[in-house]
């Protein structure tokens, strides 16, 4: 059988119709597959490769920290000094509200962390997500998804969760007293890269602190440079309670995090004891890969570029069939008329080896997040590259 056939047989399967490029390798902005095809790839690994793929810096650090130790203990019990380190730097760009990081594995348990954590401070279990938000897969992570026809199946979720509309400043009235927290991404992902309107985080911010509410900000997608700040809650004005940040932040490697202050975060190495607790969490080997990317970001000032890189894509994306791009710095989303023409297009690029994506709630947009150290030549190529795809 040919591994083609073995993936679809053995591996368990998210869609009936997987994408089923064969990767032999990938390196920088590059991938490529088994018959030797280039592809530029202009999703990094959905917002993961933001340094591109095996950044030397990162294959270094792995490599070092392989030959010390890799897992020696479950997360929170021995001192290790990857995870001490990353915690370190990373806290050291964070205001001072946001001092303590509590290392999981992935999106979705930062955001199940930070739902146990707003319930235990708070004591209230109320909860507050936005429509169209995608926050994770796992039960709780799912009971925020702004999205009826994903969640329906799984019933019943978390109970006490309201979904309100983002960007309606009068739906933040509902936010009360009994709000343990409002959870949101400060750019919506997967609803198509929705931007917040003029004021709409700040009266978020205010609202949650008038209710006692912790505000939880989901950086999964737009942490560590993707908009052109380290984080976007800096383009905003407003700082959350919880920071929950995972994808990108270790080059590859599976790491998530969720950060508070110590008053918050010490609510949960109490009363139980052991509450909160993960295997994995901060594994060493992540952490390395982690401390790498965030020094390589802050040393190379990688994020300065960002906001010229993608002006320049969108001097090169004009056309007629294009009916609207939103972006923030390298995360964008350019919409056409439907899901089918969408779906031509990036099927097109793919074959020509540009590599685009659609997003989970808007079917008509195509994704664009390449990794951050994309460089002009690159871009260039690939506009013209989607461009032909719009002519053809
Ligand atoms: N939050 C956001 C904003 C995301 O985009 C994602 C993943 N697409 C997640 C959370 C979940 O992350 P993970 O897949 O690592 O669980």
């Amino acid at each position: 059988m040919t591994q083609r056939e073995l993936f679809l047989k053995h591996v368990a399967q998210t869609s009936p119709f997987p994408l089923a490029l064969e990767i032999e390798k990938a390196e920088g902005c590059y991938l490529y597959d088994t018959s030797g095809k280039q592809y530029l790839d202009l999703i990094s690994g959905i917002s993961v490769c933001n340094l591109g793929h095996r950044h030397p810096a990162v294959v270094t650090a792995i490599k070092e920290q392989l030959d010390k130790y890799m897992h020696v203990m479950v997360y929170g019990e021995y001192i290790q000094s990857p995870q001490v380190r990353l915690a370190h730097l990373l806290t050291s760009v964070l205001p001072s509200q946001l001092q303590r990081v509590y290392f999981v594995n992935s999106g979705a348990e930062a955001i199940e962390g930070a739902i146990k954590l707003a319930k235990k401070f708070t004591r209230r279990h109320e909860l507050i997500a936005f429509k169209n938000a995608y926050h994770g897969s796992t039960n709780g992570a799912l009971s925020l998804m702004g999205d009826e026809r994903l969640k329906q199946p799984f019933r019943p979720l978390l109970p006490g969760v309201q979904l309100i509309e983002f960007n309606n400043e009068k739906e933040l009235e509902r936010i009360t007293k009994h709000t343990a927290a409002v959870i949101v991404e400060p750019i919506q992902g997967e609803a198509g890269i929705v931007l917040p309107s003029e004021n709409f985080m700040k009266k978020l911010r205010q609202r949650c602190s008038e209710t006692e509410t912790l505000l939880v900000f989901d950086e999964v997608q737009t942490g560590y440079g993707r908009t052109g700040k380290l984080f976007a809650y800096e383009h905003y004005g407003v700082i959350p309670d919880i920071l929950c940040v995972a994808k990108g932040i270790a080059g590859g490697m599976p790491l998530g995090a969720f950060i508070a202050s110590d008053t918050i975060m010490s609510t949960l190495s109490v009363n139980p004891e052991l509450g909160h607790i993960t295997t994995f969490g901060g594994n060493p080997l992540s952490c390395a890969a982690g401390l790498a990317v965030l020094h390589t970001i802050l040393t190379q000032k990688l994020i300065n570029e960002i906001t010229r890189k993608q002006n320049l894509f969108l001097s090169l994306l004009k056309h007629p069939c294009i009916k609207e791009i939103r972006s923030k710095g390298l995360m964008m989303a350019i919409e056409f008329e439907d899901f089918e023409q969408n779906k031509k297009i990036i099927d097109c690029c793919i074959h020509n080896g540009v590599i685009v994506d659609w997003f989970l709630f808007n079917m008509k947009s195509m994704r664009i997040a390449p990794p951050i150290i994309i460089s002009d030549e690159q871009i260039k190529h690939a506009c013209a590259v989607i461009i032909n795809a719009l002519n053809s």
